[in-house]
């Protein structure tokens, strides 16, 4: 049985990305891009000035100095009078630069009267002025391979005149259910029933970090239907199923899967919840098998399987935000096992407390609502009590900076 790390490492190394595609460049927002963007011209591409004011020859500029006004450029103009000496040309943010102008006195440290300016400060060398590639310079790479796109980035294609962009190419993940007893969302639920929910938590999860959720619906405990469902999900990228991965008579998952050629590389980790999940890969193509109860269908997924299609969409890091924190009460792990707590978190004068999200058992949903993280036990520990340190796997990036 792999450790919790051995297990992610042997996860991550048998993932990879899927190629690329052109898209639209709104549309590689929050995507990975998968080309360097090279500045197609120099940024800016002429010089140009930062504020609205007067191009002048800093040399005329001993104050107070009065200049006489030659002329105006607006932005998008035309910077055709030179600035002669003892002369200045009135000039709008953005505008192109006359000839001979080394600086740019903001309107502010002027009067204007009569066709003459008079200029009330000092004016230094190149002030205000901005200059033809000083951000970015023609063919260089404006944006590496590998950069998440955000709205900044998103400028930057822009900038580089650029309508598409390649990035990274989503992948369709196949999510099963499995179970006698599952019925679907809006079904009469009969005594002895369950509502399919982990369809639901994995699609939202998957579709939280830009893949492509495929519901299959719910494979029955015989072994066709296992079989026609799986044959079915292996057409997408990746496979995660749900329950029947225990040791039950009724679990069918493993055997199925070996039928249809998935290779296992593990079964079991030493984790809890999510113990019993299993990973192998049929033709290359990764296969997650997660245990069924709700509560342990969403520790596995944010454990190993977020981290995959993270790297699959091309991205470098793949672990959630991890902080230390101070444990506020008392909860027992059965040596052995890491195990995952569901906590709240609190920031007090920077220190980060962990308080315990609610019932721990397995079969509790409500604990993972309140949660905004999973704080790991180590297998050796068996007791955490209030003041031992703890790490966390913070799960919400909105609850990061909040303060209270
Ligand atoms: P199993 O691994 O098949 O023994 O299932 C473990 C537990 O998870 C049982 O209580 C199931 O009813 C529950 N369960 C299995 N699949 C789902 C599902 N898709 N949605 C919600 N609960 C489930
Ligand atoms: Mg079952």
């Amino acid at each position: 049985m792999p450790t919790f790390a051995e297990a992610r490492t042997l996860i991550l190394e048998n993932v990879s990305t899927l190629g690329s595609e052109s898209v639209e460049i709104l549309d590689a927002l929050d995507r990975v891009i998968a080309e360097d963007v090279l500045a197609p011209q120099n940024m800016p591409s002429y010089d140009s000035s930062a504020m609205d004011g007067y191009a002048v020859r800093e040399s005329d500029c001993r104050e107070p100095s009065k200049l006489r006004l030659t002329g105006y450029v607006p932005a998008g103009g035309e910077a055709t009078t030179p600035v002669e000496p003892g002369c200045a040309v009135k000039i709008m943010t953005g505008a192109p630069i006359p000839a001979f102008c080394d600086a740019i006195v903001p309107i502010e440290e002027t009067t204007e009267t009569d066709g003459y300016v008079l200029i009330k400060a000092k004016v230094k060398h190149h002030q205000h002025m901005r200059f033809t590639g000083e951000d970015v310079k023609r063919g260089e790479v404006a944006i590496p391979s590998g950069t998440i796109i955000r709205p900044p980035e998103i400028s930057m294609l822009a900038t580089c005149n650029r309508a598409s962009a390649r990035v990274y190419r989503k992948p369709t993940v196949a999510i099963l259910s499995t179970g006698d007893e599952l019925v679907e969302v809006g079904e009469r639920l009969a005594a002895g029933k369950v509502i399919n929910s982990n369809a639901y938590s994995l699609a939202a999860s998957i579709k939280e970090i830009g893949a492509i959720p495929v519901i299959l619906g719910i494979a029955r405990d015989d072994r066709e239907s296992h079989r026609e469902k799986m044959t079915e999900g292996l057409r997408a990228d990746v496979l995660i199923t749900s329950a029947g991965v225990s040791t039950g008579d009724r679990d069918l998952v493993r055997d199925v899967l070996s039928e249809l050629g998935a290779r296992e590389l593990f079964w079991k980790v030493d984790v809890k919840p999510g113990g019993p999940m299993a990973f192998r890969l049929k033709d290359g193509k990764p296969v997650f098998c997660l245990p069924g109860n709700p509560v342990a269908t969403m520790i596995t997924f944010e454990e190993f399987v977020r981290p995959a299609l993270l790297k699959m969409l091309g991205r470098k890091r793949v672990f959630r935000k991890f902080v230390q924190a101070v444990f506020q009460g008392e909860i027992r792990n059965r040596p052995g096992k890491i195990k995952f707590v569901r906590v709240h978190l609190e920031h007090h004068e920077g220190t980060i407390f962990a308080y315990s999200a609610g019932d721990q058992n397995t079969g509790m949903l409500k604990a993972m609502l309140n949660a905004d993280g999973l704080a790991m036990i180590p297998a050796d520990r068996t007791l955490l009590s209030s003041g031992d340190p703890v790490d966390v796997h913070v799960l919400s990036s909105e609850l990061e900076m909040q303060e209270s």
